[in-house]
């Protein structure tokens, strides 16, 4: 293998669903490896069996596919389990590591705690779980490529951490960096989340390789409403809940690029050809992004008008079954009216619904003429009149007429064109509806 060749990975933990920034994350560490004609590399970080989901390694793969991110390579890393242990064991004969037989604390509290020296450091056992013996006085450093200056921590602050578990488990600072080392990563593009881990995996990189990758953490992507990093509670962050909401798989990764990278022209629009093109890795935004919904309901419209009327009349039908049922000319038609309206695939099931289904008129909604506006339109559409022809001959004002005429058919203030509706549904059916009304 090429020694410089660019490998990049993604590496989820099967926890459930894709948050919309591991896409993003996902969509850049492709990018960037294609852009150079390298790999992208799935590995699959399992080795937190606790947190596991059953089902979610295959749910991710479907969900990445789906956006087009195909890998070149795929890992576990609990099929590895035995790289991590002989890691383990080699920092321990060199003196990087040692075992300690403490009872195990939780991860996230062991961080935190006062004691950043374990009390086993210098016990000399020879068996439980290894951690790291993080030397005093020192400094470590790395450069970020996405933020673009150097970070560094002083060793002081770097809490001796495990490495590998007494069960013979890896900790996520081990497996990260025998992995990224064994898969001859190039480059890791990572969340910001993991910035405070960076200090170890420096550590435990310097003491078992004489090269590391280059790192870079990414922005937070930022809620609009709350000014604060998106939250899976506050905000919807879910890729598949995305993309069950009627947005466009294509919409969704054009607008995530542009979550924490621009490119040097003001170029928006974007396919999967053209981003691999076009990427580059100086135009990594250093300010964190906020997630507009219009924006995304924006680039989503574009994509719903860019589609071919058969195409996203099957989309329809997916989505739909009600739509499905209707005559196929009947929906070519829909589709045809309500492709230049609507922002997600979903707006068919309101926008469209009183086609297939009679509406519930709510009569407080119509004006005070209603009832002669459509006792005039009535007699009109049977004679095959033009209805303009009945508000000019009426001195009828066109906004009240056409709104009386489109709430009597629609149950809706806001629908499709009221003729093009018309045509559609049938002279018999409309007729029926106003009657009705009446
Ligand atoms: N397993 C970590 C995650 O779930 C990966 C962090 C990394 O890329 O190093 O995001």
């Amino acid at each position: 293998m090429n020694q410089n060749k660019v490998r990049t990975r993604f590496a989820p933990s099967p926890t459930g669903f894709l948050h919309i920034g591991g896409l993003r994350t996902a969509l850049y560490a492709y990018l960037l490896a294609k852009h150079e004609g390298g790999d992208f590399i799935l590995r699959i970080e399992d080795t937190d069996q606790k947190r596991e989901v059953e089902g979610a390694t295959e749910a991710l793969q479907e969900t990445l596919k789906k956006f087009g991110l195909i890998w070149d390579e795929f890992y576990k890393q609990s099929e590895r389990l035995e790289k991590y242990k002989s890691a383990a064991e080699k920092l321990v004969r060199e003196s990087y590591a040692f075992y300690c037989n403490c009872k195990p604390k939780n991860a996230k509290v062991e961080g935190f705690s006062k004691e950043l020296r374990d009390p086993c450091r210098d016990k000399k056992l020879t068996s439980g779980a290894i951690k790291l013996r993080v030397p005093d006085g020192q400094i470590v450093r790395y450069h970020d490529f996405v933020h673009k200056k150097e970070i560094s921590w002083k060793t002081d602050e770097v809490y001796d951490a495990t490495l590998l578990k007494s069960d013979g488990f890896p900790t996520y600072h081990l497996a990260v960096v025998v992995d990224d080392t064994d898969m001859k990563i190039s480059h890791i593009i990572r969340g910001h989340d993991w910035l405070p881990s960076t200090p170890i995996h420096l550590l435990v990189f310097d003491y078992l390789v004489s090269k590391r990758p280059e790192i870079g953490h990414l922005t937070d992507i930022l809620s609009t409403e709350t000014g604060k990093k998106l939250s899976k509670r506050r905000d919807s962050v879910f890729v598949e809940q995305f993309l069950e909401e009627g947005y466009l798989s294509e919409a969704l990764l054009n607008f995530v690029l542009l979550l924490g990278w621009a490119p040097k022209n003001n170029k928006e629009m974007f396919t999967l050809t053209e981003m691999v093109k076009s990427f580059d890795i100086n135009g990594f935004q250093d300010a964190n992004p906020k997630f507009f919904r219009d924006k995304l309901d924006w680039f989503n419209g574009q994509y719903i008008r860019q589609l071919k009327v058969g195409d996203l009349n099957s989309k329809f039908q997916t989505l739909n079954s009600k739509f499905k049922a209707l005559k196929t000319e009947t929906q070519i038609e829909i589709t045809k009216l309500v492709k230049d309206r609507i922002s997600k695939l979903t707006d068919i099931n309101t926008l469209a619904k009183f086609f297939w289904e009679t509406p519930e008129v709510d009569k407080s909604l119509l004006g005070n003429n209603y009832k002669l506006h459509l006792a005039k339109a009535i007699e009109a559409i049977e004679n095959d009149k033009d209805l303009m022809e009945v508000v000019k001959e009426n001195n009828f004002k066109t906004g009240d007429f056409f709104m009386d005429l489109r709430i009597a058919i629609t149950g809706s203030k806001f629908t499709p064109p009221i003729n093009e509706s018309i045509e559609i549904l049938g002279k018999d059916e409309t007729l029926k509806r106003l009657k009705k009304v009446i």
